[in-house]
């Protein structure tokens, strides 16, 4: 995908440096001339590895968490290209909350991210098949499974831990698949709930590399997985 599309042309021409260059060009030529971005920008390169995808993850994180998000090319443009086929180069499997939406996390636009969520990355079925999905038809390098802080779910799985009760409906297959991590965490030192978030990320990643997909792609040298926390108050994504 080109790089430079998802530059708004302001933002082109101040990350180029060429705003006062422009400045000079407009005094000097005609006001039908083409404008400078016309000039062409240099597509962005495909990932090459799961190293790549998540080098260019983390550089929109730091985008993102610096207020520096560019501006995403969700354009006409941009919506003809990816229709024609999808590239993702990462697969995001998060939580459903709704402060933490990948694409806005890691700045990135239409067609670049895979994305599975579901209240505290809680894996079924479908979900298993959608990630597996993503590796065996899709040829995705890396697979990211993001908690985050203060998370609902888990918080509510300690909650219901406590009270030795059952939460409610189909409520009560989050807390199932929640309570490994809230049983890891209280052997460990610090605050329960960000310790089982903790755990949480770590148990779905050693979950994951057990589907025999996931397993040849891992040792094919295809396909990472890995764990990452997102902080609320910062909007950083830190590895684990
Ligand atoms: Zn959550």
């Amino acid at each position: 995908m080109p790089i430079l599309s998802h530059l708004s042309r302001r933002n082109f021409l101040q990350t180029s440096g060429l705003v006062a260059l422009g400045a000079s060009l407009a005094a000097c030529v005609p006001i039908s001339a083409k404008p400078m971005a016309a000039v062409g920008p240099a597509p962005e390169a495909a990932v090459a590895d799961a190293d790549g995808a998540l080098a260019r993850l983390m550089e929109g994180n730091q985008r993102y968490a610096a207020n520096k998000s560019i501006d995403i090319d969700e354009g006409e443009s941009r919506r003809i290209e990816v229709a024609k086929a999808q590239h993702p180069f990462a697969t995001i499997f998060s939580c459903v909350d709704s402060r933490v939406p990948p694409e806005l996390v890691f700045d990135r636009g239409l067609g670049d991210l895979f994305v599975i969520r579901t209240a505290g990355h809680v894996i079924d079925n479908a979900v298993l098949g959608s990630l597996e999905f993503g590796v065996a038809e899709l040829n995705i390098p890396l697979l990211m499974v993001l908690g985050h802080e203060k998370c609902g779910a888990v918080k509510a799985t300690i909650e219901t831990l406590e009270s030795h009760g059952k939460a409610p409906a189909h409520i009560e297959a989050l807390v199932e698949g929640i309570t490994p991590a809230v049983e890891q965490a209280k052997t460990k030192a610090g605050d329960l709930l960000d310790n089982a978030v903790r755990e949480n990320v770590t148990l779905i990643v050693a979950q994951l590399q057990k589907s025999e997909i996931m397993a040849e792609a891992i040792a094919k040298g295809a396909l990472k997985i890995v764990g990452g926390r997102y902080d609320l108050d910062s909007g950083v994504v830190e590895m684990l």
